[in-house]
């Protein structure tokens, strides 16, 4: 049975059909009426194509319009909208063909032998085949008309290639000539990114200059901070990381989830409660609803044993509207003695079994869930749009 995108495919290849009947019976220019081919040959093949079509052999149809395009001009633009639609059909290798045989042809106009490089690029892309989109894009850098384009899809080949040397420079190149890119904070991740290989190879004087770069850039993102103080504490200076974390916390509470524990952790190598517990009350001061965020974050980490951040718990706990029907709240709201601290522990220790680590974090773009905060979304490649989630989201299987 012919598939809906037949169907599709085959309507374009109705209009592209008439239309070229058209100019070819009926143009205006008498030279250009003399030069085409007759409008018998055009429809023959059109209709052959599309007999191809229509029974699922997109093989024979693919060698009748090829043949067409070696005659006809008309038909080029035909032919783009064909590749463009193998290649969204996931018909990669066909794709190629029509942009390679584009290409091939003599007396191609510069206008569009360049649309066909992009074309074939693409579909390089879609193929997973790098190197070549590489090159492709590489000879259209300097294109008036595609230069911005390529250099932009360059850059993002070396993000998926995790080459950040060449997306520093790449995209300091694009910046010189897009305005738009200059509004972007993409270099600083490119540095973090390189200061993060740099720690992992015990590099700490590189990793914190590369942090040094991050923060120096025209639009310098949070990241470098929180990296910065990801290494104090993996360093063991954890006063300095303490410092860096309750920074952080000020300026992005969305990020307090991931925070709370990296400072827990610190506060606890140097014996310092207090200093977590002032800070935790000093930011539920400045915004209530962060004791939903720390309450989660004692369920993610049974290490943090904190008063003020298990009193977000409970808090958390007894406003739950699902978890007052599932569990007996009634020890929990009777005082702050030993039953209700108990009774808090217990459920603690449940929910740390049945909730979903792999929800903890989500694309505010695509919706991709993470188990961990990821600074670029891998399904939708945005910077900065996975935060962590604050609802309870629980596990399908409970081992
Ligand atoms: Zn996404």
């Amino acid at each position: 049975m012919p598939t809906e995108s037949t169907f599709l495919l085959a309507g374009l290849f109705f209009v592209a059909a008439a239309l070229g009947y058209f100019f070819a019976r009926f143009g205006d220019d008498e030279e250009t009426s003399d030069a085409a081919p007759p409008a018998g040959k055009l429809n023959a093949d059109y209709i052959k194509g599309l007999n191809f079509l229509l029974n699922e052999k997109p093989d024979q149809a693919l060698e009748v319009f090829m043949r067409m395009v070696e005659v006809d001009d008309e038909t080029l633009e035909t032919h783009f909208a064909l590749g463009s639609l193998f290649r969204r059909r996931g018909e990669v290798d066909r794709a190629i063909r029509v942009h390679q045989n584009i290409i091939a042809r003599p007396n191609l106009s510069e206008m569009h032998k360049e649309q066909a490089l992009v074309s074939l690029a693409e579909d390089y892309l879609s193929a997973g085949l790098f190197d070549r989109a590489e090159d492709l894009f590489g000879q259209l850098k300097d294109s008036d008309e595609h230069g911005v384009y390529a250099r932009r899809k360059l850059v993002r080949i070396y993000e998926v290639t995790q080459e950040w040397d060449n997306a520093v420079r790449g995209f300091e190149e694009l910046e010189a000539i897009d305005p738009r890119a200059a509004a972007e904070s993409r270099v600083a991740h490119y540095y973090c990114e390189l200061a993060q290989q740099a720690f992992s190879r015990d590099d700490v004087r590189e990793a914190h200059k590369l942090i040094d770069l991050a923060e120096k850039t025209a639009n310098p993102s949070l990241r470098s901070k929180l990296l910065r103080a990801d290494f104090w504490r993996s360093s063991g200076q954890h006063k300095k990381a303490i410092k860096l974390y309750g920074e952080i916390m000020d300026i992005a509470p969305r990020l307090i989830g991931d925070v709370v524990p990296k400072l827990a952790e610190s506060c606890r190598a140097t014996g310092e409660q207090g200093h977590l517990s002032r800070s935790l009350t000093k930011l539920l001061a400045s915004d209530p609803s962060a004791g939903k965020a720390i309450g989660l974050a004692t369920v993610y980490d049974p290490r943090i044993v904190n008063a003020t951040a298990l009193k977000c718990l409970k808090d958390f706990v007894l406003a739950d509207p699902v978890l007052s029907n599932l569990v007996d709240l009634s020890p929990l709201a009777d005082s702050d003695g030993p039953d209700s601290k108990q009774a808090l522990e217990r459920i603690r220790e449940g929910l740390t079994r049945v909730i979903s680590k792999g929800h903890r974090h989500r694309c505010r773009e695509c919706g991709y869930i993470s188990s961990e905060l990821l600074w670029q979304c891998p399904s939708c490649r945005n910077w900065e749009c996975v935060s962590p989630s604050v609802e309870l989201n629980f596990s399908t299987f409970v081992s």
